[in-house]
């Protein structure tokens, strides 16, 4: 039984592959508290069943994927810092501006909930079924998605074998198929997308069968004994094997309810997850890995990926200056409370009439109140500044007593409305009406940030 989560994290991740495990290594050696929760019962389960030689890693080529993913995973294991959360499911998730994301976990020890700061979504990609070629129940062992073939392929029987698609997963599988002594026949409704030495391997081997740039059948249906291929340009066709290799998509099973989560609290969120989406890190939501859409998914970029993660939540969670919000915050979305033209009396100046009984004045004020979590509902506006407030500190501070210089009053007034809770800077003019016939005089300061 492992040890149990605390109430509330740093950073939640969701997702244990490579991005995953980069950020909580990297968010633990930071110092902020994380918990990592994956549904597979092992921490980069994804990458046992890929026996691919990585000839290209820098420092230890000829590495395969399986003994990599065995290496992150038992480095994030014997990180302490880090609360990790094997064969657990997310099974709901809210928002809430003040208290950031409440996750309901399901796993080994039952229902757990936790609380976290930041939200770090590496949940990678899953492969695309589109319906007519991928049936969603029938497909009896011989309709198989990329996974599924990853899987079964050294050992699937010796037979007919068709492979949707034209990138480097169908043409590599086609080439390794036919070595294996498979009947192939590749299928792609563009041209080959594959990587050119790919494509030159493909086009030199005269025993695939190539069926570039032509629509792809229009049913793929499985019995016990083959599989029924029915297309415009070939009619009806039997397969052992059908292999549906149409690109992958965002999982979706976390975003869902992330986006559930940001519709309830009234945030507008995207469709997909993406990296860099401005929207998501005033939320402390950060998305990493092949998740985030990024151009070449694999495990490196997903480690970098991991490691620019951590650092965003980390500036996400640690101010500059603990009463400001984040420097991401910081920058867009300012809220600045407007007051003009507030006219009252005021026992203001060293003139000898101005000491004889107050003088009206006038004071315009600004005060910012920096960035803003950006909310579109009443209920989640949180802690607001009430303007009344302002209003009345202003006339309060100008009529307590009788202040000589304007410089000195422009300098209380400053204070006290900077010492409000969530004031970051203030912007102030004061007015003598009437002190000559001809003309106004005003004074005005700025303080703190603008
Ligand atoms: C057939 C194949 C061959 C490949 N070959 C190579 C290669 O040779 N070299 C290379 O560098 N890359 C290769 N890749 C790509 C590589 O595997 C990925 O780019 C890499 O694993 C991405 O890491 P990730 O952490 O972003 O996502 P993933 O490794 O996909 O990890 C995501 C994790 O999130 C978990 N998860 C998802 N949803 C939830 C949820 N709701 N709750 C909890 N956990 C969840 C998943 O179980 C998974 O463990 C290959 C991929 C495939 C499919």
């Amino acid at each position: 039984m492992s040890a149990p989560l605390p109430a509330i994290v740093d950073a939640a991740l969701i997702g244990a592959g490579p991005a995953g495990c980069s950020a909580a290594s990297w968010l633990a050696q930071l110092g902020l508290s994380v918990a990592l929760i994956e549904r597979a019962p092992r921490l980069c389960a994804g990458l046992e069943a890929l026996d691919f030689a990585q000839d290209w890693l820098l420092g230890e080529p000829g590495l395969r994927l399986s003994q990599l993913g065995g290496r992150y995973a038992g480095h994030l294991g014997r990180q302490p810092a880090v609360h990790l959360r094997t064969a657990t499911e997310l099974q709901h998730l809210d928002w809430s501006a003040s208290d950031g994301w409440s996750l309901q976990l399901h796993g080994a020890e039952g229902a757990q909930r936790l609380q976290a700061k930041s939200l770090l979504l590496a949940t990678g990609l899953t492969p695309r079924h589109p319906g007519p070629l991928y049936p969603a129940q029938g497909r009896g062992g011989r309709v198989l998605d990329a996974l599924e073939l990853t899987a079964r392929r050294a050992t699937l029987p010796r037979g007919r074998v068709l492979l949707l698609g034209g990138g480097d997963n169908a043409v590599e599988n086609a080439l390794y198929l036919r070595a294996q002594g498979h009947q192939v026949t590749i299928w792609s409704r563009s041209d080959w997308r594959a990587q050119s030495h790919l494509v030159q391997q493909l086009e030199a081997d005269a025993a695939i069968a190539r069926r570039p740039a032509l629509p792809l059948p229009s049913a793929v249906e499985a019995d016990g004994e083959s599989v029924r291929v029915r297309s415009k340009a070939f009619g009806e066709e039997a397969f052992d094997h059908v292999a549906v290799l149409l690109g992958y998509e965002p999982e979706p099973s976390a975003w869902l309810l992330v986006a559930d989560a940001l519709q309830r609290a009234g945030v507008t969120a995207p469709s997909q997850p993406f990296r860099d989406e401005p929207r998501f890190t005033p939320l402390g939501l950060f998305v990493a890995g092949d998740a985030s859409g990024r151009q070449h998914p694999c495990v490196q970029t997903a480690l970098g990926d991991g490691v620019v993660a951590a650092k965003q939540i980390e500036a996400f969670l640690r101010p500059l200056r603990e009463s400001q919000p984040p420097p991401a915050l910081r920058r867009s979305n300012r809220q600045v409370i407007h007051i003009a033209g507030l006219r009252f009396g005021a026992n203001l100046g060293v003139l000898d009439f101005e000491r004889e009984g107050p003088q009206p004045i006038q004071v315009d004020a600004e005060v910012n109140l920096g960035a803003q979590v950006i909310v579109s509902r009443d209920a989640d506006i949180g802690h607001v500044l009430d303007y009344r407030r302002v209003r009345a500190i202003i006339i309060d501070e100008c009529t307590a007593e009788h202040t000589d210089l304007l410089e000195a009053l422009l300098g209380k007034l400053c204070t006290r409305l900077m010492r409000l809770a969530g004031v970051v800077g203030v912007r102030i003019k004061v007015t003598k009406l009437e002190i000559f016939p001809d003309c106004q005089v005003a004074i005005s300061a700025e303080a703190g940030q603008w």
